[in-house]
C-alpha cells in the first residue's frame, strides 16, 4: 500500500511513501495529510467471513492491507493482541442496544484512559516502538492536548526506551481527572508541560517545533495526534466490528459520531469506501459547529471557540476534514492546497452546490448546546438506564433527529466513560459517576509536571536540555 499527501503535487512530486514512513512522519512535509493512494476493497463474501470473529481477528483482517510488509503476520497479530489486552473487556468495544429503539451504543471507552482514543493509540504506541527498535532509532513525540489525547498518548508510550513524549496542556484549563491521568504517569520518558496559555497556544507551540525542520530532524519529532493515518486505520476496525454485529454485510447500518477533528467519522467514511454497507453518517457537534454549518450550507467559516461540557469537541477547525475535502476536490492535491491556503487567509472555504449535494447524500449533521447535552444525559438514563458522558450524549440526541430509515440500525459511538466528565454527569443526573477500580486512587497519586511560559524558544530549550541530558544516564528527578 502506498500513501500520498492530500496536497500532493503542490510542492513538486515526492514519491509515495510506505506505511512505516507515514506512521513515523504524522504530518506530510507539504503540510498535507497522508492517505492511501487507493482504498483496499472488501467483497461481500470477505466481510461475511469476519462475522462472529473476535475483535482482534477483525482488526487483523481489516488493517492488514494498510500495513503491507511493515510487520510480518505473527508480529502484527502480537501487537494487536497486546494493544487490546489492555482493555477492560475481551469484546474491546461492546455494542449495546438501547431497548428496541433501533439505537445501539458502540462503547469505545474501555481502554486505559477511558476514551476512544485508546483504541488507536494503544496500537500505535506498540507499532512505533517495534519499528524504532528494529531500526535502532529513537523518536520524540511533541503534542498539545485539551484533555483526552494527552493521557491516551502518554499511556500508549510510557516506559518505552525508543520514545520520549512531551505533552503540552493549558495550565488550569483541563479537568482534574484529565490532568491527573497525564501527570501521575511518572515514567522517565514522559514529560508533562503546563503552559501559561490556551489550548490554541499549546498547539501553536507544538506546531512551531515541527516547522523548525532542523529541530524536527534533530529530535526525530513525531506527531501522534489524529492526523496520523495509523490512528485512522485502527479506528476503521470498529466500524466493521459494529456493522458485523448488526447484520452487515446483508443489511446496512448507520453511524452517528460525536465529532471534533473529524478523525473518528473519517475512519467510518474509509470503512464505507472499503466496501462496508453504511447507509449514512450523522456528524454530531456541540456549539462549536463549524462542521454542522458546512454540511448545512456548503461553507466552512471559522468562528471563535466557546468552552462546553464536551471539551474534546471544542475545536475551531477540524484538521482531518482535509481528508474528506481531498475527495470533494477530485483528489487534486494542488487545487486543495490552494483552497486550504485561501481558507487560512480568509477564514472561509466554500464548495459548489453539486459537491454539497454529493456529500449530503452520505452525511447528515446536527448540533447540541450545553443545556441540550444535560437533558440528553438525563433522558438516556431515564429511558434506558445508561449513563452517557457529555460527548456521547450529543451523539445520542442528534442521532434521533437523523434516522433516515427506522428499519436501519443506528449506531451511536460512545466516545468516553461518564466518570471522565463527572461534573456534567452529576449536574444532569444528580449522581457522581465513580471511576472504574483501576483508576479509583487517581486523585491520591503523585503528580509531576513542569510549568512553561508561552514561548517557543523556552519550549525548544527545555526539549534540547532534556533530550541532551537523557543521552547521558537519566538523572533521577524528584516528583513535583
Ligand atoms: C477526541 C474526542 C472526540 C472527537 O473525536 P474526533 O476524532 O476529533 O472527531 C469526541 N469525544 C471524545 C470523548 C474525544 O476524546
Amino acid at each position: 500500500m502506498r500513501y500520498i499527501s492530500t496536497r500532493h503535487g503542490s510542492q513538486g512530486n515526492p514519491a509515495p511513501l510506505g506505511f512505516e514512513d507515514v506512521m513515523l512522519a504524522g504530518l506530510a512535509r507539504d503540510g498535507g495529510l497522508y492517505l492511501p493512494a487507493e482504498w483496499p476493497q472488501f467483497s461481500t463474501a470477505e466481510i461475511a467471513a469476519m462475522k462472529g470473529k473476535p475483535y482482534v481477528e477483525v482488526a487483523y483482517q481489516v488493517m492488514r492491507p494498510f500495513v503491507g510488509a511493515t510487520f510480518d503476520e505473527a508480529t502484527f497479530r502480537r501487537l494487536i493482541g497486546e494493544a487490546y489486552a489492555s482493555f477492560e473487556t475481551p469484546e474491546v468495544a461492546p455494542v449495546r442496544a438501547l431497548g428496541d429503539s433501533g439505537l445501539h451504543l458502540l462503547e469505545l471507552f474501555h481502554g486505559p484512559t477511558l476514551a476512544f482514543k485508546d483504541v488507536a493509540l494503544q496500537l500505535l504506541g506498540r507499532m512505533l516502538d517495534h519499528t524504532l527498535t528494529a531500526r535502532g532509532q529513537h523518536a520524540t513525540i511533541v503534542g498539545a492536548t485539551s484533555g483526552d489525547t494527552g493521557s491516551a498518548a502518554i499511556e500508549a508510550v510510557r516506559d518505552r526506551r525508543t520514545i520520549d513524549i512531551f505533552m503540552l496542556h493549558p495550565r488550569g484549563r483541563v479537568s482534574e481527572v484529565q490532568r491527573r491521568q497525564m501527570t501521575t504517569v511518572l515514567a522517565p520518558n514522559v514529560h508533562n508541560i503546563a503552559v501559561d496559555g490556551t489550548f490554541d497556544d499549546c498547539q501553536d507551540l507544538a506546531k512551531a517545533c515541527f516547522n523548525d525542520l532542523g529541530f524536527r530532524d534533530r529530535h526525530a519529532l513525531t506527531a501522534v495526534n489524529s492526523i496520523n493515518f495509523a490512528r485512522v486505520m485502527a479506528q476503521i476496525v470498529y466500524y466493521f466490528w459494529a456493522a458485523l454485529k448488526l447484520g452487515a454485510p446483508d443489511r446496512p447500518v448507520a453511524f452517528t459520531v460525536p465529532t471534533g477533528n473529524f478523525g473518528n467519522v473519517y475512519a467510518g467514511y474509509a470503512a464505507q469506501r472499503m466496501g462496508l454497507p453504511i447507509s449514512h453518517f450523522v456528524v454530531a457537534t456541540n456549539s462549536n459547529d463549524i462542521l454542522a454549518r458546512f454540511f448545512d450550507g456548503g461553507d466552512m467559516t471559522m468562528a471563535g471557540v466557546v468552552p462546553t461540557y464536551s471539551p474534546s469537541m471544542d475545536i475551531q477547525i477540524s484538521s482531518n476534514f482535509e481528508r474528506l475535502l481531498f475527495d470533494l476536490y477530485g483528489r487534486d492535491g494542488k487545487a486543495l492546497a490552494e483552497a486550504m491556503a485561501a481558507f487560512r487567509a480568509t477564514g472561509t472555504l466554500k464548495v459548489g452546490a453539486n459537491v454539497l449535494g454529493e456529500v449530503r447524500a452520505l452525511f447528515d449533521a446536527g448540533r447540541l448546546d450545553d443545556a441540550g447535552t444535560l437533558a440528553a444525559i438525563a433522558d438516556c438514563r431515564r429511558r434506558y438506564g445508561e449513563t452517557l458522558d457529555p460527548h456521547s450524549a450529543i451523539g445520542y440526541a442528534v442521532a434521533q433527529q437523523h434516522r433516515r430509515d427506522p428499519g436501519i440500525p443506528m449506531v451511536v459511538l460512545a466516545t468516553a466513560h461518564p466518570a471522565k466528565f463527572p461534573d456534567a454527569v452529576q449536574k444532569a443526573t444528580g449522581e457522581r459517576p465513580a471511576l472504574p477500580p483501576r483508576l479509583a486512587d487517581l486523585l491520591d497519586r503523585t503528580e509531576r509536571v513542569d510549568g512553561l511560559r508561552n514561548d517557543v524558544e523556552a519550549l525548544k530549550g527545555l526539549i534540547d536540555e532534556r533530550m541532551g541530558a537523557l543521552r547521558q544516564p537519566r538523572p533521577a528527578r524528584r516528583p513535583a
